[in-house]
């Protein structure tokens, strides 16, 4: 059932908040054993929430649009007395004193959140098998990830389990396995989303963003989650934006470029896909042009300077004093040094060691600020982009869901999972992913719609129109 219907439902008095808890905290007892989709139940957290909705409507009260329905979060959101580890070991058995806006703000319209989800660690990866609590299985083919960073949350929409789930997305992490799950998956515009409570990777790129199984749902739960907040300095200053009454707008009369650099390498299958939604969308009155964007090449290298680099200082913070884990040795440099290194996984370490090198003086200009100089290019490039077109379609990733442990030796090939989704993260624009049929293999598709800041309503519209077809 959609996340609208449970709403309906439960605000009408067909169903209660904890009967449909109750369904969901059944699904993951069915599954999780096998599928490792979440690190935590808070069932009693849940129970409370979802009596405390029932009263609400026994009293005549709305607790809102998502009254009563269920919610998963990527275990790098706080929840306040909830534990959250970012799938690292350096924070096991850490409780936030505070929870995340966008927690907050689904309770706040009624939603019960029922625990906390399975990421690589510190959302560093494109498969979930970085997490130090074991990968995450795709439940729609368990021998393949679901990818990743976010693929708990991806895992737990496509097995059922929660009809919404929140993930970040820092390059990819939402939109990647959303299309390795068949899911609907959104970056909104960087500052559209309050990233307060959201344990930091790469502050200048990070974005928290809803995952749904159709669009309406992606839409409503982020207008929930979206606009200003004060404790977030990155957070645009406007209010949430109107989504789901642009659903139906249509595509006639808009530009949408498919981009060259957008296929380059994908697989055949998903190259079709996308030509596929092309046609629908020229069917729909779109005029669709095929564009180049060259820059685009140079995504994933500025990507892996930038990222590492703000990831070295955002995790100086974990010095087993303040957080989690702390390996006592004689002297504070040694705890520290004994705390990181039993605490942090390879992934985590090879990125504290790029992004150290990166700013290190007397290799700052050559890389980190190479880097930066080449993020404005693309920016640039993407606003001559937008200049010509309303909005960009491409593929999503080169791939289906791949097999575990296809990539996980091989750092430069999980890199590239994430060709496709990592200049949006650079641009600070929005994106979605939308399924858009299956493979040969019968795992799903997905394609994905890029627009510039702010064009959240146009992309949802567009997306609407390939999920109708
Ligand atoms: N896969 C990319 C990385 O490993 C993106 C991760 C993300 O978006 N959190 O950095």
């Amino acid at each position: 059932m959609s996340a609208r219907d449970i709403a309906a439902r439960v605000r009408a008095g067909e169903t209660t908040a904890v009967s449909e808890l109750e369904n969901s905290l059944a699904a993951i007892a069915a599954r999780n054993g096998e599928l490792n989709v979440f690190l935590h139940v808070d069932d009693e957290g849940a129970y409370r929430a979802a009596r405390r909705v029932d009263e609400r409507i026994s009293e005549g009260l709305d607790p809102g649009v998502l009254t009563g329905v269920p919610v998963a979060l990527k275990d790098n959101l706080c929840q306040r007395g909830v534990p959250t580890t970012c799938s690292s070991r350096i924070l096991e058995g850490w409780r936030p004193p505070y929870s995340a806006t966008v927690v907050e703000r689904l309770v706040g319209a009624g939603a019960v959140p029922v625990g906390k989800t399975n990421l690589d660690e510190f959302a560093m990866g494109s498969s979930t098998e970085t997490s130090a609590f074991g990968p995450t299985r795709n439940p729609l083919d368990p021998s393949r990830v679901p990818g990743g960073s976010s693929g708990g949350s991806a895992a737990a929409v496509a097995a059922g389990m929660t009809p919404i789930s929140l993930g970040s997305d820092t390059g990819g992490s939402i939109r990647q396995p959303a299309a390795l799950c068949g899911l609907v998956g959104v970056k909104p515009t960087y500052g559209l989303v309050s990233r307060y409570g959201l344990i930091a990777f790469a502050s200048s790129l990070d974005q928290i963003g809803p995952f749904a199984a159709n669009v309406a749902d992606a839409a409503l739960v982020l207008e929930v989650i979206a606009g200003h907040d004060p404790m977030d300095s990155t957070s645009l200053p406007e209010a949430s934006p109107r989504l789901l009454e642009h659903l139906d707008d249509g595509v006639a009369g808009r530009t949408v470029g498919l981009v060259r650099e957008l296929l380059e390498g994908a697989d055949p299958e998903i190259v079709a896909a996308v030509r596929r939604a092309a046609d629908t969308l020229a069917g729909a009155g779109a005029n669709v042009i095929e564009i180049s964007i060259p820059e685009l090449h140079l995504g994933l290298s500025a990507y892996y300077l930038i990222a590492p680099a703000e990831a070295s200082s955002n995790l100086a913070r974990y010095d087993g004093v303040r957080y989690g884990l702390r390996v006592e040795g004689e002297d504070v440099t040694a705890t520290n040094e004994l705390t990181r290194s039993a605490g942090f996984g390879d992934e985590v370490k090879r990125r504290i060691m790029l992004g150290t090198y990166a700013l290190s003086a007397g290799y700052y200009d050559a890389y980190y600020g190479q880097a930066l100089k080449v993020r404005t290019r693309m920016i640039e490039a993407f606003a001559r982009a937008y200049g010509q077109c309303d909005l960009l379609l491409g593929a999503t990733t080169p791939t289906v869901a791949f097999e575990i442990g296809a990539k996980a030796q091989d750092p430069m090939a999980m890199y590239l999972s994430d060709v496709f989704t990592i200049p949006t993260n650079l641009a600070g624009e929005a994106a979605i992913s939308v399924p858009f049929g299956v493979g040969e293999s019968g795992l799903p598709i997905g394609v994905q719609l890029l627009g510039p800041g702010r064009s959240e309503a146009r992309l949802f519209a567009a997306a609407a129109v390939l999920e109708a077809s």
